[in-house]
């Protein structure tokens, strides 16, 4: 039988071929797929859009235990019950992949498995989404054992809280002769008492430093003791600016306080929250704008939560030093020429102060214009 023409001149054996030669395109893609899953080192496991496990690595199943067969077709919260840092469950809702799918975003995450045994080890992964007419339709989460890193981002911890105690002793003693020395005026010169002044600044320096090591430290190790009280923000506030006069006046720092029209009871911890605001309020100051610095603090309070807000007038975060300027050790070039003495450890703290006050912080600046930091925590009352 002869073939019929379609319109265009194409024969049903041409349309025939066409078809067979896209299967044959669809399954060499498909094998493709799966050669490049199954050889990657790291574990992966492909969900569909309603998290249901539909692929999964030799890896996977070297790192949980169970067959293959066993996490096939499972939803995958169910099949790999997940925990936080501090060994609670992980809510379904906060699972990477299901965030990932709701937001259409890569989320990476470090979380904590449990293998087919029952031992928990845990992992650093990334859940990112596969997308088909703007629409999540399954995710990708490529993940590998968090184990050794851990164990030695541990030991490195327990390493600088146990050097920086060490450290602390002797330089109280330094500090004190410096304070008796200072009284021995007439067997003195005032040479020598420059010296000593010199010698004190930079013990009182170091000690500083000391004591931001040791609260990382705590901080990273999950030390910190919490204590939450009712407090006024107004009046914790007001304690943070008066212990800061002097500086302030030093500096010629015009501040200003714009309290709230109503006074801010919050449940918080007051020695963190203060803390936090006083690395706010001291960058403030000496990343000032040198002819007419000014610094204003606000409180703007919300049914559930409160934002305190800190603005300078200074010398701003360039556009290219914002993303970075959270991370321990970090200082933007504006910074270190403007101010010598520094250790980019200051935000490092207020960040991790903030996450365990469960709140959050941000800002927003533009260089040779000022900055302006924003705290906000819930009010837990
Ligand atoms: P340090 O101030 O000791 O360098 P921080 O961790 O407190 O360390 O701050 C990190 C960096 O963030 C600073 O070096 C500076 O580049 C930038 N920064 C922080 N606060 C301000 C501010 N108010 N104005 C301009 N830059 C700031």
């Amino acid at each position: 039988m002869k073939n019929k023409s379609t319109s265009n001149n194409i024969t049903k054996t041409d349309l025939l071929k066409k078809l067979k030669a896209a299967e044959n395109k669809s399954q060499e893609s498909e094998v493709f797929s799966r050669a490049l899953i199954s050889s990657i080192g790291d574990g992966v496991i492909v969900v569909n859009e309603y998290g249901i496990i539909t692929e999964v690595n030799q890896t996977t199943v070297d790192l949980l235990g169970y067959k293959k067969s066993e996490l096939i077709n499972e939803w995958l919260p169910r099949a790999l019950p997940a925990k936080d840092k501090d060994g609670n469950d992980l809510p379904t809702t906060e699972r990477p992949v299901l965030q990932s799918l709701i937001t259409g975003l890569p989320i990476t995450a470090v979380s904590t498995y449990t293998r087919k045994d029952g031992t928990l080890f845990h992992v650093y992964g990334t859940a990112a989404p596969f997308m088909l007419d703007g629409k999540p339709r399954g995710a990708i989460i490529i993940f590998r054992d968090y184990t050794h890193e851990m164990q030695v981002e541990n030991a490195k911890d327990e390493f600088v809280s146990l050097a920086s105690h060490q450290l602390r002793t002797p330089l109280t003693s330094i500090l004190l002769y410096i304070g008796l020395a200072k009284y021995e005026e007439e067997f003195i010169s005032s040479e020598v008492r420059n010296y000593l002044k010199k010698i004190e600044v930079s013990a009182e320096n170091m000690q500083q430093l000391i004591g931001d090591f040791l609260d990382i430290s705590k901080l990273d190790l999950g030390r910190l003791d919490v204590h939450p009280i009712p407090i006024s923000l107004e009046e914790l506030i007001d304690n943070q600016l008066s212990e800061l006069l002097a500086l302030s006046n030093e500096n010629k720092v015009e501040i200003k306080f714009i309290k709230p029209t109503a006074s801010v009871v919050a449940k918080t911890d007051p020695a963190l929250l203060s803390q936090a605001l006083h690395n706010l309020l001291t960058n403030a100051i000496r990343y000032r704008c040198k002819q007419t610095p000014k610094i204003i603090i606000e409180v703007k309070s919300e049914a559930a939560d409160y934002t305190i807000s800190i603005k300078d007038n200074g010398i701003g975060i360039p556009k290219k030093a914002q993303p970075m300027i959270f991370q321990r050790l970090y200082r933007a070039d504006n910074a270190i020429e403007a101010e010598n003495s520094g250790t980019g450890l200051g935000l490092y703290l207020v960040k991790k102060v903030v996450e365990v006050l469960e709140g959050t912080v941000w800002f927003d600046s533009e260089e040779n214009a000022g900055t302006t930091f924003y705290i906000r925590l819930p009010r837990n009352t």
